[in-house]
């Protein structure tokens, strides 16, 4: 392995899996549902492989996927973008992200991000041989935030990009408007490019609006966003995701993913073209559900002793362990299993800062009732 992925490992989220299944645990570690996305999509993917749709999409993807994603962007945002030049797919957001950091920063160049972050931020900014420049995100008045002033001190001459997910994994932050505004004071002071990771864009609480990036002033012209069908239509596994920029960054980041995966697969591509156009009102629905869920789960886990924190989106809630009298989240993981049967990530595999982070274990909410309840009541045997 080279230098540069050395201690990257397994993600946390296989070794996680492999853990519950090995040990017949709830799973409330990696995040996905435990209900499909909706019916008629399914079948509309089914439909395409029955059509005979099973060779290379186009590289960009199919024009009906780009359609719907430039539509779905100014009907919900009012952000245009011209399908054919400003819009690609790619092999879930994880590809669009990793794709637009190769693309747009190199060697020695320096990326700010929030940590926690997710795994893949840092895995891909070591593999274009920049920097990662983290800035802090804690809790305050109940929700995760960060520091102004070491926003701006973590830019340099070297900085290019800034990577911001919102809503936040693992946080369960939706940054502001203001908040949006200080970052975007920032990228447009330090000219940087801005990679927005959207993938829970429509799972927001509370009616907290998600406000993409690229709507504030002057900031279309230097965000390239990304998101995915995964978690808005429970289909993590179709690895399916768009990314949305001015064109002259559409053909830098394009440049990169036609190398590393030339297409995304056709079928996938198909239903998320219908369900982006059709199947909106089955996505408010899942997010009223989650928003039913993440009160469940942050409610059993207040009684069972830690320290929740509500999302304000996504489907994670951060627990504080030390109100249980553990204090190092790594240990508690893998532990957890063995004591009461309930698999979680401990949040600090996402810090640089680990000790910000030693004390979090992460806790998925997108399951069945019943799962979360009897998690829950698993967990209060830790007293
Ligand atoms: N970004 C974040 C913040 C995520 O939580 C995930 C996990 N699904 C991804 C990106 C990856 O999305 P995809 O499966 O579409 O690659
Ligand atoms: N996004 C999911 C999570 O945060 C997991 C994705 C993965 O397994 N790479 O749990």
């Amino acid at each position: 392995l080279v230098p540069r992925m050395q201690g990257f490992g397994e993600t946390i989220f296989a070794e996680m899996s492999a853990l519950a299944v090995r040990t017949g645990s709830i799973n409330l570690g990696q995040g996905f549902p435990d209900t499909p996305g909706p019916a008629a999509m399914l079948d509309a993917a089914a439909e395409a492989v029955r059509a005979g749709d099973v060779q290379y999409p186009p590289g960009p993807g199919v024009p009906e996927l780009r359609e719907a994603v430039a539509a779905q962007r100014l009907q919900r945002y009012g952000l245009a973008y011209d399908p054919a030049t400003e819009v690609f797919v790619t092999v879930g957001a994880t590809e669009g992200i990793a794709a637009s950091v190769l693309a747009l920063a190199g060697p020695g160049d320096e990326v700010v991000v929030f940590e926690p972050y997710y795994d893949s931020y840092a895995a891909v900014i070591a593999l274009a041989g920049a920097v990662r420049r983290p800035v802090l995100l804690r809790p305050s008045g109940g929700r995760f935030t960060f520091d102004p002033d070491e926003l701006r001190a973590a830019v340099g001459p070297r900085t290019r990009l800034l990577l911001l997910n919102s809503p936040h994994n693992p946080a369960g932050t939706v940054f502001t408007r203001e908040e949006l505004e200080t970052i975007a004071d920032v990228v447009r002071e330090h000219d940087l490019v801005a990679v927005t990771d959207e993938v829970y864009e429509y799972l927001t609480f509370d009616g907290t609006e998600h406000i993409p990036l690229a709507t504030l002033d002057g900031m279309r012209e230097r965000t390239v966003s990304v998101s995915s069908a995964g978690k808005t239509f429970s289909v993590t596994g179709w690895k399916t995701g768009w990314v949305t920029a001015p064109a002259r960054y559409v053909r830098a980041v394009q440049t990169v993913k036609q190398f590393l995966t030339y297409a995304a697969a056709a079928p996938w591509q198909r239903a998320a073209a219908y369900a982006l156009g059709s199947e909106l009102a089955w996505v408010a629905e899942l997010r009223a559900s989650l928003e039913g869920k993440r009160d469940r789960l942050v409610s059993g886990l207040e009684a069972a002793g830690f320290t929740a924190y509500s999302p304000q989106g996504t489907y994670f809630v951060q627990a504080d362990i030390r109100p249980l009298g553990f204090t190092d989240g790594r240990e508690l993981a893998r532990a957890l299993p063995e004591k009461v049967g309930v698999v979680a990530i401990p949040t600090q595999v996402f810090y640089d800062h680990a000790e910000a982070g030693a004390h979090f274990l992460r806790f998925a909410f997108c399951k069945k009732d019943e799962v979360i309840d009897e998690a829950v009541e698993r967990l209060s045997r830790l007293r």
